[in-house]
């Protein structure tokens, strides 16, 4: 009998893509995708709905965007849904929040780069049990193929948590709170350095400064939202000027630092 032969390893991939198809198919009708601030579902796998996609305030590419990339600034639905990751362990939105970081990179994305996730102090990594930076740059890393360096940047320095503290403050506690190591894949390399969200850029420029120290070529920030005053969910965003005049001070102050 005649047997019409498939190579084994096509036959193979096509059932890997079947079974996920369907896996998927599954998956949306036992849980549809919801949106990630209000959680209301959705028929399309959209991150947020169309009543909270209105309060989003995405920043447009600016020349900063050399050294920070953001997906939007900090209020709405954008911050709830940063407040439910971090603050009500939800880790599983570090998957649909992480693609809005690899939407913000877009064109200033580098062929090449290493992503470094900002680092909690393993006092504070206890607490919480996850590290939703380091949640964020793994989506990126997947979506990207960009490599990832969770031993490059180490925080050694137990502070006050940012989020209750004044601006000055916020520089005086991260001030020498982080270590790079001088792996061999950060010399010279162009680092990507993924929060989820950036006040004063504080933390960012101190991290900045030990990357550098350490041989990395160039530094840049992503993160999902920049904010003018402390995070609190439900806050009214700033004026679009006056966060990025702020900004401009910070990364405009000397040299790649
Ligand atoms: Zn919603």
């Amino acid at each position: 009998m005649n047997q019409v032969a498939l190579p084994l390893t096509g036959v193979n991939s096509y059932l890997r893509l079947l079974g996920r198809a369907v896996a998927a198919q599954f998956a949306s009708v036992l849980a549809p995708p919801r949106c990630v601030s209000c959680r209301s579902s959705m028929t399309s796998t959209a991150v947020f709905c169309l009543a909270c996609a209105v309060t989003l305030r995405p920043l447009q590419p600016t020349e900063i965007a050399e050294k920070l990339v953001a997906f939007g600034h900090y209020g709405g639905a954008l911050a709830v849904a940063i407040q439910r990751l971090k603050y009500r362990r939800c880790p599983e939105l570090a998957h649909p929040l992480g693609t809005l970081l690899v939407r913000a990179l877009g064109r200033c994305s580098p062929r090449r780069a290493l992503l470094v996730p900002v680092p909690l102090h393993p006092v504070r990594l206890a607490q919480r049990g996850f590290n939703q930076a380091g949640l964020l740059a793994r989506v990126v890393a997947e979506k990207t193929g960009h490599a990832i360096a969770f031993d490059a940047l180490r925080r050694c320095r137990h502070g006050r948590p940012q989020a209750r503290t004044s601006a000055p403050q916020r520089w005086e506690n991260v001030a020498g709170a982080f270590l790079a190591s001088p792996v061999p894949r950060l010399q010279r390399s162009h680092v990507i350095l993924v929060d989820d969200v950036s006040t004063t850029g504080a933390t960012l420029h101190a991290c900045r400064r030990a990357l550098r120290r350490a041989g990395a070529k160039r530094v840049t920030g992503l993160v999902l939202a920049i904010a003018d005053a402390p995070p609190a969910p439900g806050q009214a965003p700033p004026p679009l000027r006056d966060t990025l005049s702020s900004w401009r001070t910070v990364l405009r102050s000397g040299p790649d630092t």
